[in-house]
């Protein structure tokens, strides 16, 4: 297991952040997402410092469905970041954690009248239009609540990125955003733009998730740009923000080669900046929207092992006290991950291991095929890079009840979400 900013081993045992994770069992329970508070914050500040440019105002917002909660909310707040919400959920837990709802950018395909009216009540500062059934609900809302409403629509590049198929959110059947090779959006941005009480500001590109290629956003940027330009030429209207949203990969294991974050920021900066000055575009602001590539690696898993079982194929499996229903990954994408025994760092690893859930369900894995020490048990099982999609997917399948998180910063933890208990359970049940 890659050992990540923070990770350390001493006698043979795993800490994070200069806290012991044998004593994080025994202070909270097991299975616990722990985050390293400051591999959090770290993260931060490389997409701050490094997305700057002179020559238009930079923003970047936390994609909070990655991994949303009131702490973490306020650590992205605190470090300058906006917020990417897309649901009614997201902004409640944004506007209870204090943030600046004008900072704050509403996404999605299908947002319910419910939830746009109460963005609008509360001040979400910029809403992302997805489709035409859209517009005309919000200028409505907005017209009743007497409101100019800040809107950038949100276009499909066509572009290839290549990842996962459930990921990819730009191909040209992609159920987000509207293509720009389809001509009746010139029409559909028109009438945005004639809407009363809509300021409308310019476009939003997402081509998807845990993207390794830099091409790939760099050719986002140019047919976004040219796009823009003829808009502005067709219409004669100004595009003043662009945002090219997230999905910059991540490491989960050794076959994932993510650029060096920084020196990849400096770059699209200026690839932005050049692209911008080839279509003569004047632009105000630029955003982009990490989430994934934020909260991934700050993140951890912690199990304790039950049975170890060989099956009559040979198979050898460590079963864990949770399972899909906390990281749900593997069953959706075959999502890769790494694990350690945390209590026996030293040991060789001499045993492939399958690590399988709780959960009712074959597909409950969690980790196939990994190199561990003899696996006895009752060691305590670390799952790596657990921060994104995670606590965030999370469920109450076979009512196993949620997971505590755990923040740990310096040689001390603090419980920032509790864990469900059986009551909770049955809290909205009559
Ligand atoms: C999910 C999402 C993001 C964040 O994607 P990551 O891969 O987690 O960085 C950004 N913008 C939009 C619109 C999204 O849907």
């Amino acid at each position: 297991m890659k050992l990540f900013n923070g990770m350390n081993v001493l006698n043979g045992e795993l800490s994070i952040s200069g806290v012991r994770v044998g004593d994080l069992k025994k202070k909270y329970r097991t299975p616990l997402y722990i985050y390293d508070e400051n591999l959090l914050e770290k993260q931060c500040r490389i997409f701050i410092n490094n997305f700057k440019s002179s020559k238009f105002k930079t923003e970047i917002l936390y994609a909070s469905k990655a991994f949303s909660c009131l702490e973490v909310l306020r650590i992205a707040s605190r470090e300058g970041l906006g917020v990417d919400v897309v649901s009614l959920g997201e902004i409640y837990t944004a506007i209870k954690s204090g943030f600046d709802m004008s900072k704050a950018y509403f996404h999605g395909n299908n947002k319910t009248l419910e939830e746009l009216a109460y963005a609008i009540e509360v001040g979400v500062g910029t809403i992302v239009l997805d489709n035409d059934y859209e517009y005309e609900i919000i200028n409505e809302i907005a017209k009743k609540n007497n409101k100019i409403i800040d809107v950038i629509l949100r276009i499909n590049t066509g572009i290839d990125a290549h990842t996962h198929e459930y990921i990819k959110t730009a191909k040209d059947d992609s159920k987000f955003g509207y293509s720009v090779y389809d001509d009746t959006i010139f029409d559909l941005i028109d009438d945005i733009n004639r809407q009363s009480h809509l300021n409308f500001l310019g476009f939003h590109s997402h081509i998807g998730s845990q993207i390794f290629e830099e091409s790939s956003f760099f050719e986002a940027v140019k047919v976004v740009m040219e796009f823009s330009k003829k808009v502005q030429d067709k219409l004669n209207i100004v595009i003043k923000v662009l945002n090219f949203g997230g999905g910059f990969g991540v490491y989960y294991t050794d076959a994932d080669k993510p650029f060096e974050l920084a020196e990849f920021l400096q770059r699209f900066i200026k690839v932005i900046e050049e692209e911008s000055e080839n279509f003569d575009l004047n632009l105000n602001k630029v955003i982009i929207e990490p989430g994934r590539s934020l909260v991934c690696n700050a993140g951890s898993t912690l199990y304790t092992v039950g049975g170890v079982k060989k099956t009559f194929a040979g198979r050898e499996y460590v079963f864990v006290d949770g399972g899909m229903a906390d990281n749900p990954r593997y069953a959706l994408y075959k999502a890769e991950y790494e694990a350690a025994i945390v209590n026996k760092m030293d040991k060789e690893k001499d045993t492939v291991y399958t690590i399988a859930g709780k959960c009712c369900e074959s597909g409950d894995m969690l980790v196939m095929d990994v190199k561990l020490p003899k696996v006895e048990s009752g060691d305590l099982l670390l799952i790596s890079s657990t921060g994104a999609y995670n606590y965030s997917m999370s469920s109450n399948y076979n009512r196993l009840p949620k997971l505590p998180v755990v923040f740990v910063k310096n040689g001390s933890s603090r419980l920032v979400v509790k864990g469900e208990t059986v009551e909770d359970l049955l809290r909205n049940d009559i």
